[in-house]
C-alpha cells in the first residue's frame, strides 16, 4: 500500500542543513496497524507528512496505492490526499462554527459529493463511531473524546485506503484515550490500514507493528524495554 525507498528529507534553516529523514525505506501493507514512535525532533512528523502526501522528499521515492508521488505537484498531492487518506490530529481540528455533521461532511464537499449523499455518508460515519446522536452539536458542546470521535468520522467519510493519526490521544485523559485506541482497533479489524504516531511507548504497545525513528533513521528493532513493555 505504501512504499518508501531511500527517502531523505533535508530542511534548510539559515545556512544550516537539517537532515530530518536520512535514507528511510519502509513498506506498509494493506490492513496493517502500525505505530511510529520516537522522541521529539526524531523525524516523526516529517515522515507522516511524506507518507500523508503533505510534502515530498528531497530524494528517494514514495509510492502510495500504486502511484509514485515524489514528483507530484501540490495540486496532485491534494487530490491524492482527499481520495486516499484520512487524517486524525491531536487537537481534533474541527471547525468551531460548524456542527458535527457539517464538519464530517467537509471532505466530501471538497471531493464534490452531492448533498444528499454527503448527508447519508456523514451520518453512517457518525453511527460507526457512536456519535449519531451528537450530529447537531457544535464541537465546544462535546467532551474531548467525543470531539475525537467526530474527527475520526470525518477521516472516514471518503472511505480512505489509509488513516494517519498524529498523537490522537495526546490531548485526552487515559481512559478516554483507551476508548479512542479501541475505536482504531475495531476500524483496523474491519480492514482499514492505520498508522498512529506517538511518543508514548504504552500506546505503541497496543499496535501489532512498531516503527521506531531516531535522528531521522528507522531503528532496526523497536526498543520498548525502558517502558517495561513486550516487543
Ligand atoms: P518529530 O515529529 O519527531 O518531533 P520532526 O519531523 O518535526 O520531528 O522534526 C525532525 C527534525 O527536522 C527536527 O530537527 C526539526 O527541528 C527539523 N524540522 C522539522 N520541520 C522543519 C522545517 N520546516 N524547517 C526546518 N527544520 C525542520
Ligand atoms: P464524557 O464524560 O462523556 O467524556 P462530558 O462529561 O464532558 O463527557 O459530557 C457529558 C455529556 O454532556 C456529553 O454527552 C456532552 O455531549 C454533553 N456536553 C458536554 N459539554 C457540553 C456543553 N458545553 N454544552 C452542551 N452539552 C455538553
Amino acid at each position: 500500500m505504501v512504499e518508501l525507498r531511500n527517502v531523505t528529507k533535508i530542511y534548510h534553516l539559515g545556512g544550516e542543513e537539517i537532515r530530518a529523514l536520512d535514507n528511510v525505506s519502509l513498506d506498509i501493507e494493506e490492513g496493517e496497524f502500525i505505530s511510529v514512535i520516537g522522541p521529539s525532533g526524531s523525524g516523526k512528523s516529517t515522515l507522516m507528512h511524506i507518507l500523508g502526501c503533505l510534502d515530498t522528499p528531497t530524494s528517494g521515492t514514495v509510492k502510495l496505492d500504486g502511484i509514485m508521488i515524489q514528483n507530484a505537484s501540490p495540486r496532485q498531492l491534494a487530490a491524492i490526499r482527499n481520495q486516499k487518506i484520512g487524517f486524525v490530529f491531536q487537537f481534533f481540528n474541527l471547525l468551531p462554527k460548524l456542527n458535527v455533521l457539517q464538519n464530517v461532511e467537509l471532505p466530501m464537499i471538497y471531493s464534490g459529493v452531492p448533498a444528499r449523499e454527503r448527508h447519508r455518508r456523514a451520518m453512517a460515519a457518525l453511527e460507526a463511531v457512536g456519535m449519531a446522536n451528537r450530529a447537531k452539536h457544535r464541537p465546544s458542546q462535546l467532551s474531548g473524546g467525543q470531539q475525537q470521535r467526530a474527527a475520526i468520522a470525518r477521516a472516514l467519510v471518503n472511505n480512505p485506503r489509509i488513516i494517519f493519526a498524529d498523537e490522537p490521544t495526546g490531548n485526552l485523559d487515559t481512559h478516554t484515550g483507551e476508548t479512542i485506541l479501541q475505536l482504531f482497533r475495531s476500524l483496523n479489524a474491519e480492514g482499514r490500514t492505520i498508522v498512529l504516531v506517538t511518543h508514548d511507548p504504552e500506546i505503541a504497545a497496543v499496535t501489532p507493528r512498531r516503527i521506531e525513528i531516531r535522528d531521522g533513521k528507522i531503528m532496526p528493532k523497536p526498543d520498548l524495554r525502558l517502558a517495561g513493555l513486550r516487543n
